[in-house]
């Protein structure tokens, strides 16, 4: 199959009902042994030093893997890919434009899906067969997150690691849900988490200091039974359509939409407290001001730029935050 890039979470059914193989680029980045080596390469590139990180790293990636077609989001997700798009056509890659309707619209989102599907030779009706070829790849998933909020059986980076790779499902999703399968089978004979321990709620664009942060928590006995945008990209309600599936996936849209689903996970999974990540120098920072007046748990608010690992700074106010809400609990 043709390797397709993606920049984010899209309709890969379609994709793969055309023939092309979708292809993370974020996650390629932050999996790679060397990320800082792909930021260079968009740095010398020109990329300005107050780029975001995963901007410059999806560059990286389309250069040094010598990808050359990629599905670009126009819509319902980063400004700063409306100019990456332009800089890899300057490069002469193939980009592909695919925009989310401007608000969740089951007719507005056919019609999208029908212009992509069109615009690739392919059908819709090709891709919802895509759609249920997939199926155990997305059951898979759920059931892995399932088990980390009910079952307390699953780790935060786990669950992190499955949710966001539902993207592409690792390029294979036969293979990843033959090792989905395997893992939840073995989460299942773990013991849980202790009762004692906090549960938080993740929210916000996935961090580049991934692995460390989950770990650090952990050691600190706080566990991750939320992962807000993961959780997303697993497509947790998928209706009866492509259309209803990516009408009801909340992160295209506004942040309104995000903070509905926010709030009632957060019930449903009785979180402690909430940490929000933002990236340096993206405009869903701002988001901050919203979260931290509707949200009514304790937040932390934390920015990574790009240091792929949490700094001492980091690790104090994360010490800081969890101390605070255990003296809250202790005292109700
Ligand atoms: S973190 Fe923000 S600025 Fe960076 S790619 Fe994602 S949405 Fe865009």
């Amino acid at each position: 199959m043709k390797q397709i890039g993606i920049t984010t979470t899209v309709p890969i059914e379609v994709l793969l009902a055309a023939g092309y193989q979708p292809v993370d680029l974020n996650n390629i980045f932050i999996t790679d042994p060397n990320p800082d080596k792909l930021v260079n390469i968009a740095e010398r590139a020109g990329f300005p030093l107050n780029t975001c990180t995963w901007i410059k790293g999806i560059y990286g990636v389309c250069i040094s893997r010598k990808i050359d077609t990629v599905l670009c989001v126009t819509t319902g997700d980063c400004s700063n890919t409306i100019m990456l798009m332009e800089v890899l056509k300057l490069k002469k890659l193939k980009v592909i434009p695919f925009a989310y309707p401007e608000k969740p619209d089951k007719e507005k989102m056919h019609q999208a899906l029908k212009n992509l599907a069109e615009s690739l030779g392919t059908t819709i009706e090709a891709a919802e067969v895509i759609n249920a070829r997939i199926k155990p790849a997305r059951k898979a998933v759920w059931k892995l997150d399932e088990l980390t909020w009910r079952n307390n059986q699953v780790t935060g980076y786990e669950n992190h690691l499955w949710l966001v790779s539902s993207s592409d499902f690792n390029r294979d999703d036969v293979t990843y849900t033959g090792q989905l399968d395997k893992l939840v089978a073995e989460c299942r004979q773990r013991l849980s988490y202790p009762d004692n321990w906090l549960r938080l709620g993740y929210i916000g664009v996935p961090p580049v200091f991934a692995s460390d942060f989950f770990n650090y928590l952990e050691d600190n006995e706080a566990h991750v039974v939320f992962n807000e945008i993961q959780h997303q990209f697993s497509m947790p309600s998928p209706g009866e359509s492509l259309a209803e599936q990516y009408t009801s996936y909340t992160y295209p849209y506004s942040i309104y939409d995000r903070l509905k689903d926010i709030k009632k996970e957060a019930r449903k999974r009785h979180l402690d407290g909430i940490i929000h990540y933002v990236q340096a120098f993206c405009h869903r920072g701002i988001g901050d001001i919203i979260f931290r007046e509707s949200l009514g748990l304790p937040m932390l608010t934390l920015e990574g730029n790009q240091e792929f690992y949490l700094t001492q700074h980091i690790k104090t106010r994360i010490e800081a935050f969890l101390d605070m809400i255990r003296r809250k609990r202790a005292r109700l």
